[in-house]
């Protein structure tokens, strides 16, 4: 006969995250069926699963979000470190993509970013770059739960040289194959820039959006010089821009907003606009201090992204939410300006809703199972006052023992599941020796 749950975890500590609250609970039990958390509470029903977790003595929480990545350019980790934006930028990134992307390269450099990820206990990932179906590919076979966005710019880009619209045809067949409420792949549309893309392809990904359902991912407001440009070309912010174009009409999730004045939050409110914030790849790019408190202080829905290893360089949110917390505290000379509380909703609930993902990032009924397990019982995490403070201002991303995404088991113990560890990283490092 079969057992109420597929899988059962007694933990020994228990972080929620429900309704964004990080208030910790003791000795709970988590019954999973069908990928969903189908009771939490008090009562051990060990008796009930068909398979049993023990996990006393550790905690339990949500799986993490990480809000804004490019993954395939795991690649690129370390090169042209330190040198000025632009120059990083135009005269490194941008270069070595026109020669190098393929298929291959997105395959290979997707692999060894989800390595990363799921040792680091992230479960849900935005990302955008081109090839998107074949990174989509790779995400579904790991059992992620990812946002594809199909770079859409008005530049010959390396899946659409000729400009002839193959990144229009990436998005249709992701979309065909995925459509727009598949529970962990979900296409998106992701222009790159404002100063990558003219008003027409704006409003074509506005078109596209609103005609199928689609969410639009973009990079907006990174750099003072960004900002600069986009008054002296068009007399307005980018975010007034995007807003007056109808681009924020369909459902939008803006990257970095460094450089966003009170009235652009305003518009991005009036329009619902998400955000995903990069503490990490700002500060290493000397880009700015997004006004993340203005942002959550105006109901935004704010999540924190690692930006991409060449710009970061690393996919670890617990450094990330460390450094969100202090970059707010040191902008705005004010030490309550982000609390450790903050920083955990940015990188569980309030992330995952962010990347409109409603039903993940808390640890409760109904919700998707995506949760991990981490051993707290380290030396640097002791005495326990608080388990947010330690999260957020201690951990450092080795506590995570077990990653699972809607109850599947990714990572256990340094063993991955899904990927062939071994395998992906002696293909890259012979990639890289023989292309680069
Ligand atoms: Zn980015």
């Amino acid at each position: 006969m079969s057992k109420t749950f597929d899988l059962g975890i007694l933990c020994g500590k228990f972080l929620a995250m429900k309704d964004h609250s990080t208030n910790v609970s003791e000795n709970i039990f988590m019954g999973i069926k069908n990928g969903q958390i189908a009771y939490v509470g008090g009562e051990n029903k060990k008796g009930d699963c068909a398979e049993f977790v023990d996990a006393t003595g550790k905690l339990v929480m949500p799986g993490l979000v990480n809000a804004h990545a490019h993954l395939p350019m795991h690649l690129f980790r370390g090169l042209a470190d330190d040198e000025p934006f632009d120059v990083w930028l135009w005269k490194n990134i941008l270069p070595l993509e026109a020669k190098l992307l393929s298929p291959e390269f997105v395959r290979l450099g997707t692999e060894l970013s989800l390595l990363e990820a799921i040792s680091f206990g992230i479960t849900s990932i935005y990302d955008m770059y081109y090839f998107e179906d074949e990174i989509a590919d790779v995400c579904d076979k790991a059992g992620m739960r990812a946002l594809l966005g199909e770079n859409f710019s008005s530049f010959p880009a390396p899946d659409d040289k000729d400009q002839k619209g193959n990144d229009l045809k990436i998005i249709e067949k992701m979309l065909e194959k995925y459509g727009t409420t598949h529970e962990r792949i979900r296409p998106m549309i992701s222009p790159h820039a404002p100063y990558t893309c003219t008003d027409e392809k704006l409003k074509a990904a506005r078109d596209l959006a609103l005609k199928t359902g689609l969410h639009i991912g973009v990079h907006v407001s990174e750099t003072k010089g960004e900002q600069e440009t986009s008054f002296k070309e068009f007399k307005k912010s980018p975010v007034q821009r995007f807003h007056d174009l109808g681009l924020s009409d369909a459902p939008c999730l803006y990257a970095h907003c460094v450089h966003v004045s009170d009235e652009d939050i305003a518009l991005m409110k009036q329009k619902n606009v998400r955000v995903s914030h990069n503490p990490e790849a700002n500060m290493k790019l000397g880009a700015g201090a997004a006004p993340v408190p203005k942002m959550l202080k105006a109901g935004l829905k704010v999540g924190i992204g690692t930006d991409s290893v060449a710009s970061n360089n690393d996919f670890n949110l617990w450094k990330e939410m460390d450094f969100a917390a202090k970059l707010a505290k040191l902008s705005n000379s004010d030490n309550t300006a982000m609390t450790a509380n903050d920083a955990l909703k940015l990188a569980t609930s309030l992330g995952a809703q962010a990347m409109g993902f409603d039903t993940t990032g808390q640890l409760r009924e109904g919700f998707l199972a995506d949760f991990l397990i981490l051993d707290i019982e380290k030396v640097y995490l002791k005495p326990v006052h608080s388990i947010p403070s330690l999260l957020v201002y201690s951990a450092n991303g080795s506590e995570v023992e077990s990653t699972y995404c809607q109850g599947r088991l990714l990572y256990n113990k340094g063993s991955f599941k899904t990927l062939d560890r071994d395998s992906i990283i002696s293909r890259s490092e012979k990639y890289i020796k023989e292309k680069f």
